[in-house]
This record gives structure tokens, sequence and C-alpha cells, in this order.
């Protein structure tokens, strides 16, 4: 974590004028007609900071328009400063941690500032817009397809992690049931350095799994799974090949091509750490949320924490957002996989 606090994360109009320069490095674009570098700034007293008019089309508008801010009564600084947390986390970081971060502690009473429930809602609301993309490019080359089995741990901490509809913390698990039969089934489709897509499944059998390779995966893609049955799925076009987990083979050499799933296996080392050691219990609902975070990780691994926070914030934008916060918070559109 840095050590000092950047501008745009603790003053208004340095924020704003971050999140300009981030989603309109060639000047304003209208989000009406779509020109770029037209628009004039209005300025006055009771003018709103930030606002512009489109010389084209007439069109007040401001940089938070059509982007997961707009409407929020969040400052936008303490959203960058949320988007940059948990992007320099390697591991993520809880809504309880973001919370902590983001308001601090009121000297005088010694008590937590701001609320929990917000700190939840934002955290959720940057997971929904990481993830939220069509899948632009499918991965190509040697793509390992796995599943793994995650939660079913019982947490009922002070502050639970589920949310019931009330919007109260719900009790765990009764006693007596078996942790397994609380676990949730995820799989991911990664390419050998390259990405990753993740999804929870309900049960991973050959009819939920084989959509999900063909949205994913070009058909030019070599793909490796274990001998399971239901990873037996992969569709026909593909170049398919197994490690048998079962007769303990891990590792073997075809062609020049390493058949194994350890980078799959590797990644999801990354996701159970994350989710068993940061956010303890994750509501199976919640579940593809958080992947997405892992995901969006995992693909930009390879750029520095300012970078990827920049790459955060634009996909920020274009998330016309009807929801208002934080009860309607849990209805969250579907993962576009
Ligand atoms: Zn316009």
């Amino acid at each position: 974590m840095a050590g000092l606090i950047a501008r745009h994360h603790q003053d208004e109009r340095a924020a704003r004028a971050y999140l300009e320069s981030a989603l309109w490095p060639d000047g304003p674009v209208c989000p009406k007609c779509g020109v770029i570098d037209e628009a004039y700034r209005l300025r006055g007293e009771t003018t709103r900071d930030g606002l512009y008019k489109c010389a084209g089309c007439r069109a007040p508008f401001t940089v938070t328009m059509g982007t997961i801010f707009e409407d929020s009564h969040i400052p936008l600084h303490k959203w960058l400063f949320a988007i940059y947390l948990m992007c320099s986390s390697k591991k993520g970081m809880s809504a309880h941690q973001l919370w902590r971060n983001l308001w601090g502690v009121d000297e005088e009473t010694g008590k937590q500032k701001g609320s929990y429930k917000t700190a939840w809602f934002m955290a959720h609301r940057i997971r929904w817009a990481l993830g939220q993309q069509p899948v632009a490019s499918k991965l190509a080359g040697i793509v390992e397809v796995d599943e793994c089995y995650i939660g079913g741990k019982h947490h009922t901490g002070k502050y639970g992690y589920e949310w019931s509809a009330s919007g109260r913390p719900k009790p765990g698990p009764r006693k007596g049931r078996s942790p397994v039969e609380n676990k949730a089934a995820v799989v991911s489709i990664l390419q050998r350095d390259g990405e990753v897509r993740s999804k929870h499944v309900g049960r991973v059998t050959g009819e939920n799994l084989r959509p999900m390779i063909e949205t994913a995966v070009d058909t030019s893609a070599h793909v490796i799974t274990d001998t399971s049955t239901a990873l037996t799925a992969v569709p026909k076009e593909h170049k398919h090949s197994q490690v048998n987990h079962r007769a303990k083979e891990y590792v073997r050499h075809e062609d020049g091509v390493v058949i194994t799933t350890n980078t799959v296996e590797g990644y999801f080392g990354i996701i159970k750490r994350g989710i068993d050691g940061i956010y303890h219990h994750v509501g199976k609902q919640y579940l593809d949320q958080y992947l997405r975070e892992f995901d969006f990780r995992y693909n930009v691994r390879k750029l520095n924490d300012r970078d990827r926070s920049v790459l955060a914030i634009k996909k920020t934008s274009g998330k016309r957002l009807t929801l208002k916060q934080p009860k309607d918070a849990e209805r969250e559109p579907p993962l576009p996989f």
C-alpha cells in the first residue's frame, strides 16, 4: 500500500480532474452524441463543478455520467481510493478493510466513521465494473479448464458477510451440517500466459461446461483438462488432452506441449487463499462478483498498481446504472459469460 495518499484520493476537485484525464484522454466526450473535445466548461456560482456543454448537441454533461459513480452520494475521491486499494492489494480487500481505510476512526469517540454497508456497496459496485464486458477476445493457444470447490466455512462474525434481503447479516448454516455441503463449485478457463475467465456453477456438469467453453475459447485452442467426467465435455472442435489425476499423473510432455492443469490449479490457490483469508465467507449469490475481481487482478497481473487502477477506472464508464444504493445493490445484472 502506498504510504502517501494521492491528492485525488482525498480531494474532490483533484478526483474529478483525475477521472476526466483517465476517461477523456483526448478531451471531453459528449455522452449523448459522442463528439470528442467540442464541449466547453460551464462556470458560474450556481453551476455545479465539472459541468460541460456539448457544442454539437447542446447537451449538458459531466464526467461521471454513465459511470458507476453517477448519482452516488459517496464522494468521488473515496470511490477512486477504493478502486486503488482493491487493485493494489494482492489478495483483494474485504469491505471491512475498505471501510477502515476509507473513513478511519473518529478521534473524539474512537468510533469507526462511515458505514460498513456503504463500503460493502462500493466494493460490489467496483467488482461489477471490473467484470462487466462482453468477452472481447476468445482464449486461444493452450487453455486449461478445471473446477474447484471453495467456501463452506461457518463464519458468523460481528460483521456477517452474507446479507439477507433486509440488509442484516444472516446467521451461518446450522450446526451439524457438513461443511462440504456448503461449498461452491467454480470453473475457471485459463489461457496459459494469458487471461482467465471464472464462473460459479451450481453443479459441474457437461451441459453447464460446454456452453462456457464455446463462449470463452476459440476453436483453434488446445484444451487441457483432467479426466473427471464433466470435463470430458469439451466441444469436439477442440483439440483436447487430459491428465489422469486419479492415476497420479499431473504432468506429461506430448509433441512439445506440457500437458498439465497446474496453471489453473495455481490460480485456484489464489482464489482460495483470497476468499478464505480475506472474505471469510462469501454468500454464493455474490461469488461471481468476487471471481470478477480475482479474474481482473490476474488478467492485469503484469501492470503496476497505478496502471492497474487506471485500467479499472476506465472500466467504470459505459455502465448506465439504474440501481440505487445500498438496498438494491444485490440486484446485480448477470455475468455476461
Ligand atoms: Zn453532444
